[in-house]
């Protein structure tokens, strides 16, 4: 039976091979290969129908030298400690790699939200801030939204939080709606910082960004405005997109001669990312299976659905013009696929710089709250290039000076980034 993988131990597997190369000292390697703390505590919550239920959760701060730990909470039938640990770990090296001064957090309680009324939804929402209000803070640990929890969700944890200290605090949670002290500019960063980085890619691989052609998995949040932006700042092409049909509960791929326009196709999605395939071969559209995407004459490939996409099989079936791959999705590559990458000179943009954009604008939402100073749309995403071109050339002086596979080099950035705090802070004297 094969054996199911632990997210956790996978985490520290991938830490310890970059802790081994950067010679790292083994105290130092035991401070990070655990977190710094963990919560977990039981949430009562009094049903629509009377009866009194308990669910559990967990808060886990993975390390916070760097600055307040950030990361999302996930509501999830089947959230373990583990996975949340494992989850902290990588917002601690997403953060560092980002080089935005945050550490590494991650929250969750185990239950299906489409279970619960919003009324159960609001309950559970606010135990969980009563539960962890002493440890959060935007000086402490900051949440945002995840797998299962909305910008609503955060506009009542935030209230909850503001209600117990006496005083509105919009800071200690990003990820809110716009008008509830969100920021300007969070729908399109995942995405458009997917783009940053691919734009200096090229720049590196001196490829023309306007004869490209891009094909990009799934047409959710990431998908959408990497396509835009591939479009309308680079002046590429792109081939297809795939996504997940709700309705067919299959995936298809939308394509079109001469590539297709994604600001039409942003108007027949649906808010869960499925394209509406009529109104698609309406305007022409080719509809192919969903594994179609991957083959397109393409020498960008935007993996922006779920994990585990680029595989054994799948690399079977990528054209020879393939250069890039820039991971919008979290962990779409496996282990297989990375060595095919290495062996044909695919140039890889690893998952947790490629996708970085959305955390540093939930730090940028953090920063207006603070200051109380919204800042423009414009000004919000002229700050995201920025972060998101020094991140990548960071990473890409790394790979070339330790000449290492972009993934190692955006971990060791990282992980020197976080022990270097550590060092500045005295923790590694550590005598108290
Ligand atoms: P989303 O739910 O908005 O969209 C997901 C898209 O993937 C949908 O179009 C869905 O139809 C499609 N999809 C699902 N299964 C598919 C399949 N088998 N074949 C093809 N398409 C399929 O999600 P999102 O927010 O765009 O996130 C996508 C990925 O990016 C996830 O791995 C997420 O963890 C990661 N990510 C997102 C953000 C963010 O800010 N949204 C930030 C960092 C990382």
């Amino acid at each position: 039976m094969a054996e199911t993988l632990n997210a956790f131990d996978m985490a520290q597997q991938q830490f310890d091979s970059v802790a081994k190369m950067l010679n790292l000292d083994p105290g130092v390697i035991g401070a990070l290969r655990w977190p710094m703390r963990e919560f977990t505590f039981r949430i009562p919550v009094r049903m629509d129908n009377g009866s009194l239920q308990f669910f559990e959760g967990f808060r886990v701060q993975h390390n916070d030298a760097r600055g307040p730990n950030k990361g999302g909470i996930r509501f999830h039938k089947d959230e373990t400690i583990d996975t949340v640990r494992a989850l902290a770990m990588w917002m601690t090296w997403k953060c560092a790699v980002a080089d935005i001064p945050l550490g590494g957090g991650k929250g969750g309680i185990i239950v299906d939200p489409s279970t619960l009324s919003e009324r159960e939804k609001e309950a559970l929402c606010r135990g969980w801030v009563l539960q962890m209000w002493h440890n959060l803070g935007s000086r402490q640990d900051v949440p945002a939204p995840d797998v299962g929890t909305t910008p609503q969700m955060m506009g009542w944890m935030m209230d909850e939080y503001s209600r117990i200290v006496g005083q509105y605090s919009p800071g200690v949670f990003t990820g809110k709606p716009i008008g509830g002290g969100g920021s300007q500019g969070r729908t399109e960063a995942t995405g458009y910082g997917v783009i940053y980085t691919v734009r200096e890619a090229m720049k590196h691989l001196n490829l023309d960004s306007t004869k490209s052609i891009a094909a990009l998995q799934g047409f959710g949040n990431v998908s959408q405005y990497a396509a835009i932006a591939f479009v309308e700042m680079l002046g590429g092409t792109v081939a297809g997109v795939s996504c997940w049909d709700r309705h067919d509960k299959k995936s298809y791929t939308y394509s079109r001669n001469g590539g297709i326009d994604p600001r039409f196709l942003l108007s027949i999605v649906d808010g869960y990312g499925t394209i509406d395939k009529k109104a698609a071969e309406e305007a022409g559209y080719i509809v192919e299976d969903g594994e179609a995407w991957i083959s397109k004459e393409a020498d960008v490939l935007i993996p922006a659905a779920l994990e585990g996409q680029i595989n054994r099989e799948t690399i079977k079936k990528m054209s020879g013009r393939v250069k890039i791959v820039a991971e919008g999705a979290n962990g779409p590559t496996t282990p297989e696929a990375d060595e095919f990458f290495k062996a044909n000179k695919i140039f890889s943009i690893p998952d947790f710089l490629c996708n970085a954009g959305g955390v540093t604008t939930s730090y940028f939402e953090q920063v207006q709250n603070d200051a109380n100073y919204y800042w423009e749309r414009d000004a919000v995403l002229r700050r995201l290039d920025i972060k998101m071109t020094s991140a990548f050339n960071a990473v890409l002086d790394r790979s070339e000076k330790e000449k290492v596979y972009m993934r190692d080099a955006a971990y060791m950035v990282a992980i020197d980034r976080v022990v270097k705090a550590m060092e500045l802070r005295g923790w590694l004297n550590a005598g108290w």
